[in-house]
């Protein structure tokens, strides 16, 4: 089976004050398959988020491949690039900033259609009462206005403003983060239950280890702009290899109060270095424990230690 998106070596870099550079995201590569969920983690500056809008061409990507459905974005033709723009949706971290304060509930979630699908306004309305429902509000939503809603009920319009144009693919870019806890697992719950319904992919961005767990099939972990780790997510809580995710996952391991381990909770030291001018060799090595003289003239490149668990540090 290949891969609905494969992103291959890919780089954004931007340009800084001074002829400085900003390597926001440096070779990065993963898969996603069909109906899965891959989730990006890491501190925020880890350039997560960037290397998320850079696939859905929000930015001009500065090298690499991605390859959506068998085509390199890059090369695709007008109508190539008007199907993925209705294809790839995304959601946001906060539904308000991006959801017309003077659009109804009705026209914010039709917005797209109109561009992707001749409808006439009845079919238009009924799919508005199709979309609602499928996220959960109630069909009189349709005549509000954003400020009368929730957080929560807002990510459910943002969530069906992008199912509006039938998508395969969603970059879910911290959908919970602006939630109240109690809400942030409903949306979790809602996100998994359409993704079954719909055979949705998702791309997750997140920096909450906790959260992410529950949705995510494989996890990426990014630090400065590349991925230290990736592996299938039972293995990668259950057996973080590189230092820096094993500083990241104790936090939340050491606060389970029902695990009854006696997880140590590992304290990062230092700051996260600039990505403007990042450590050689491993761009860990400032905050590493185990840092010895390799770490700091070569850069570890992504081995795969166990069947699908790759790691990029020297002491594997
Ligand atoms: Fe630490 Fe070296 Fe591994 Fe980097 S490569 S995480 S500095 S041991």
């Amino acid at each position: 089976e290949n891969p609905l998106l494969s992103v291959k070596e890919l780089t954004k870099y931007y340009h800084a004050k001074k002829g400085a550079v900003v390597k926001a995201v440096d070779n990065v590569s993963f898969d996603i398959m069909r109906g899965e969920t891959f989730s990006l983690v890491g501190e925020s500056g880890c350039g997560k988020t960037t290397c998320g809008r850079t696939i859905l061409g929000v930015y001009p990507k500065t090298s690499g491949n991605i390859i959506y459905d068998g085509l390199e974005t890059s090369t695709f033709s007008k109508k190539q690039k008007k199907v993925f723009s209705k294809q790839a949706q995304m959601i946001f971290q906060d539904p308000y900033s991006c959801l017309d304060p003077r659009m109804t509930i009705s026209s914010i979630i039709q917005e797209g259609i109109h561009e992707h699908f001749s409808m006439s306004a009845a079919q238009k309305h009924e799919r508005v009462l199709d979309l609602l429902n499928k996220v959960g509000l109630r069909s009189d939503f349709v005549s509000r206005f954003p400020h009368e809603l929730s957080g929560g009920q807002r990510q459910r319009v943002g969530i069906a403003r992008a199912l509006a144009l039938d998508p395969q693919f969603i970059v879910c870019d911290e959908p919970i983060a602006a939630l109240d806890v109690s809400i942030q697992a409903q949306i979790i719950n809602l996100l998994i239950s359409l993704q079954r319904e719909l055979k949705l992919t998702y791309l997750f961005i997140s920096h909450d280890l906790s959260m992410v767990r529950h949705i995510s099939d494989r996890i990426g972990v990014m630090y400065l702009g590349s991925i230290v780790e990736l592996s299938g997510t039972n293995d990668i809580y259950r057996n973080p290899l590189h230092p820096y995710t094993q500083a990241l996952f104790s936090a939340i391991l050491a606060t389970n109060i029902f695990s009854g381990s006696e997880n140590k909770r590992i304290r990062l030291e230092g700051e996260v270095p600039s990505p403007v001018n990042p450590p050689s060799g491993c761009k860990f090595r400032t905050r590493c424990q185990y840092a010895k003289d390799v770490c700091s003239s070569e850069i570890p490149t992504l081995k795969e230690i166990e069947t699908g668990h790759f790691v990029a540090c020297h002491l594997y």
